[in-house]
């Protein structure tokens, strides 16, 4: 892709696919090694982040972080982060990015540290607190925080509003394992739309929480096998993949539904896309509710499409019924995007 800015100097971007879920046999629910989980994950990542269970320990991380540099030498050109599954204040599985020149290590040590939940630091108070901490020290651009599973237990509204006001946190997921997904994000009306409607900018994730594979005898997709994240970088680095996370640069998908998703408000939503499968019908979501439904939606969709008010539009997209890989039943494949903004941020 290649535009002219209003300068006239030429920038370039590019789509890389990822997923920032993934447990390796360092952690005890986990099955293959870091080196075979970045193996059987090429075919379907540009990127991915090895996110094992941060555990009470006086450093947590040393064994999966030696693993996670030894894959990055052998594997150039595949962007492999180390983060972990932080036990949250507010239960309770979060975790947060950084870019490997920013102390990622470290960063995750101090979280398990100073932080951890299950060493008796719970509660609203201590998670911001923790927000606060990371804010001080590695600072809001250097730094995010996704909300895995919001589902598993279900973080109530309020703790939600309240940790929405840091800046550090970014990202609530919904699809997490398998298809599971978390009624938060996934409904409309629900909390997601209900921290959009206050102004937060706030973004969604799909990630495969993979522990073991349907081939292992297990219930797992690869990494970015079913579910994927596609994001829009300025540049094939680190930097460029935590930046699109960072400003809801990118959306989601089940089976590459769609490609080269493009949303944007100038009077009208301007809305473009390629179907790599059919897409039934997507939805234009504002303000909580379902706006418009568009259908039929051909291979190659690039429309200006007129939308009532509303203060944010995201779309939500809806393939053909089709059978399961490696199960019995049948699923439909769906797109996410991100919300576009069309007024100032609270
Ligand atoms: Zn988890
Ligand atoms: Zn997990």
């Amino acid at each position: 892709m290649q535009a002219i800015t209003k300068e006239g100097a030429v920038s370039m971007s590019f789509w890389l696919t990822g997923d920032l879920h993934v447990h390796s046999n360092h952690d005890s629910d986990g099955f293959l090694s870091v080196a075979e989980v970045v193996e059987r994950s090429r075919a379907y990542c540009d990127f991915l982040a090895i996110s094992g269970h941060a555990l009470l320990s006086d450093n947590w991380g040393v064994d999966q972080y030696a693993s996670v540099l030894a894959a990055r030498e052998a594997n150039p050109g595949l962007f492999i982060f180390h983060t972990g599954e932080w036990e949250f204040p507010v239960p309770r599985h979060t975790i947060v990015l950084t870019t490997p020149d920013q102390g990622e290590f470290e960063l995750q040590r101090e979280l398990v540290r100073r932080f951890d939940r299950r060493a008796g630091v719970v509660g609203r108070e201590r998670a911001l607190e923790g927000l606060r901490y990371i804010e001080g020290t590695w600072g809001e651009e250097k730094a995010l925080m996704i909300f895995n599973h919001p589902d598993s237990p279900a973080v109530p509204l309020d703790d939600l509003v309240a940790l929405a006001g840091s800046p550090v946190f970014k990202i609530m997921a919904c699809y997490d394992r398998g298809e599971r997904r978390a009624s938060q994000t996934w409904e409309v009306g629900a909390e997601w739309d209900q921290l959009l409607m206050r102004g937060h900018r706030l973004w969604v994730r799909f990630g495969s929480d993979f522990h073991k594979h349907f081939t292992d005898g297990h219930t797992d997709y690869y990494p970015g096998e079913f579910v994927q994240d596609q994001v829009k970088v300025q540049e094939k680095s680190y930097q460029g993949i935590f930046d699109a996370y960072r400003t809801g640069n990118y959306f989601c998908t089940v089976d590459n539904l769609i490609h080269g998703l493009e949303v944007r408000y100038e009077g009208g939503l301007h809305v473009s896309f390629q179907c790599r499968e059919e897409v039934e019908y997507f939805e234009i979501i504002g303000d909580g509710r379902v706006l418009e439904t568009i259908s039929p939606v051909p291979e190659r969709f690039d429309r200006r499409l007129s939308v009532p008010p509303a203060s944010y539009y995201r779309l939500r997209g809806h393939g053909r019924e089709k059978t399961r890989k490696y199960s019995a039943g049948t699923y439909r494949p769906v797109f996410m995007s991100n919300p576009v903004f069309i007024s100032e941020a609270s």
